[in-house]
């Protein structure tokens, strides 16, 4: 029989008393404000296979002995923190305690972890835990490579299970864009589509996400209190966009949908109204599908080799008094955050955004997402943006093989699970005033070669797993020869939640 505690992430406070309860049949008890919760938690719980009894033969017998467990969602104002809760269990009962329904969803995982972990019965344990970081999040590139709605709600329901709250959704890029947009159709009908290189008799490959289901998804992430930041990216990585609408760009194309992966000269024109008038409707069109806070606008690689030679373009820097084509890119980056803003909405920018603004500065409300190295997380921090912070130097790039020998798909370079443990979005070297800036981190999974989703939940798991004890636990608590041992104990629930995962050596030493 299989009983542990062995949680990932860890939580904060944990006691162990002596004693179990069985878990063949559970009723759960609901306090108003948890009524919508207590759906999913039937569902979680019974998939895990807490209330298995309700096939069982025995079940009345069950019921006539007391051998049930009642779960109580009880509502406590003096947990501090909003994400916070306590678990309790003893005697028949567990007694999940929050103040919000965030905090309860939390609570539910801790048991869910815990049904998962255990044949048939639980131990009396008491938890206190709330989590370190506001932002845990994680990137799901499904340009490179398209993935089924299915696909992502199960990444979305594995992403909180280990308790993170934040999907990126990077839904735009140079080999598909994935969005639906009316007025803009060829976006889809042409800017999905795109060459298999794997095959060289003309096979196409690609496809795009319908108005259900992206509504579908972001239900589901919000049952689980994840909130989706989809990513249109601006003004690079935009080869998907002029192959729909050539005109679009400096030259006029053609262009096609890339079947490359890199970074691509032709952009979106920045001296052509038509492209911010397409924005606006994809912008129109984002905040009818995404009720969350953000969006992100991309920003990262874009060469401004197209604007020095375009007439428009130049024209732009002269009429808007610009000194150069970096500085009209921060024009773009104020005017597009300005859209956002309009609607309402937080703009997030990889940390590009803030190169050539020291002229024109950075709208205060952008949020920027380090990702070349921590510097521009830094940066940014000292001058009063929010930050998350998700460099690909530690450990946050989950595209990167887990061990050099290894025979996956996965870039060149090496991230292993021990380094996506010791990832931190704090820095030893910032001060006060630039950790309260900084909202959390992500790992980012990138698809240039993750021709499956089969691969791309391999390569996310465990570094993710990593990763959300990082984010969950904070710095002073971390351990990684603790993790590493309740890691082969998680690795049982990977198994009962059907999830492919690297199975190799944790760490270069
Ligand atoms: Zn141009």
């Amino acid at each position: 029989m299989i009983t542990h505690t062995s949680f990932i992430p860890a939580v904060q406070n944990l006691s162990t008393e002596t004693g179990w309860v069985e878990t063949r049949n559970a009723l759960i008890h609901f306090e108003p404000m948890f009524e919508r919760l207590s759906f999913l938690a039937k569902e979680q719980l019974s998939k895990a296979g807490l209330l298995s009894s309700v096939q069982s033969p025995n079940q009345a017998e069950l019921f006539v002995q007391g051998s049930v467990l009642k779960i109580y969602l009880q509502e406590d104002k003096n947990i501090v923190h909003d994400e916070g809760y306590e678990l309790f269990i003893s005697g028949k009962t567990a007694k999940l305690k929050a103040k919000t329904e965030a905090g309860m969803f939390y609570a539910l995982q801790t048991l869910r972890q815990l049904v998962y972990s255990s044949e048939a019965k639980i131990p009396y344990i008491t938890v206190k835990d709330y989590p370190a970081f506001e932002w845990r999040g994680f990137m799901l590139d499904t340009s490179r490579h398209y993935y089924s709605a299915d696909f992502i709600k199960k990444m979305i329901d594995l992403a909180s299970f280990h308790k993170l709250n934040r999907f990126h959704w990077h839904l735009t890029d140079d080999q598909g864009w994935r969005l639906p947009v009316k007025a803009y159709e060829k976006l889809t009908e042409v800017g999905a589509w795109r060459d298999d290189p794997r095959y060289s008799w003309g096979a196409i490959k690609g496809g795009f996400y319908s108005e259900e289901e992206i509504k579908s998804v972001v239900a589901y992430a919000r049952e689980r209190h994840v909130i989706v930041v989809p990513e249109i990216e601006t003004p690079g990585h935009a080869s998907a966009i002029l192959a729909s609408y050539p005109e679009l760009g400096c030259t006029g194309g053609p262009y096609a949908v890339e079947t490359r992966y890199g970074i691509f000269k032709e952009v979106l024109c920045a001296g052509n109204d038509a492209v911010f008038s397409m924005l606006e409707k994809v912008f129109d069109t984002v905040c009818e599908l995404f009720p969350g806070p953000y969006v992100h606008i991309g920003g990262d690689e874009c060469p401004h080799e197209r604007w020095e030679e375009c007439p428009k373009c130049q024209k732009r820097i002269k009429d808007e008094g610009l000194e150069n084509a970096s500085e009209l890119q921060s024009w773009i980056t104020v005017k597009v955050s300005k859209m956002l803003e309009e609607r309402g909405k937080i703009p997030i920018g990889w940390d590009e955004v803030l190169d050539g603004t020291e002229k024109l500065g950075l709208p205060k409300n952008v949020v920027v997402q380090s990702w070349r190295g921590v510097e521009g997380g830094i940066k940014a921090s000292s001058l009063g943006h929010k930050v998350i912070m998700s460099p690909l130097t530690d450990g946050c790039y989950l595209d990167y093989k887990h061990f050099d020998t290894e025979e996956e798909p996965g870039m060149h370079k090496v991230t292993t699970v021990a380094d996506s443990y010791n990832y931190s979005p704090i820095k030893p070297e910032m001060t006060k005033e630039q950790r309260e800036n900084v909202l959390g981190g992500q790992g980012n999974i990138w698809t240039e070669v993750m021709y499956a989703s089969k691969i791309a939940e391999y390569m996310a798991f465990p570094r993710l797993s990593a990763i959300s004890e990082s984010l969950w636990l904070g710095e002073e608590k971390k351990d990684f020869i603790s993790f590493a041992k309740r890691l082969v104990k998680h690795k049982q629930r990977l198994d009962r939640l059907n999830v492919l995962y690297y199975k190799g050596q944790l760490s270069a030493q």
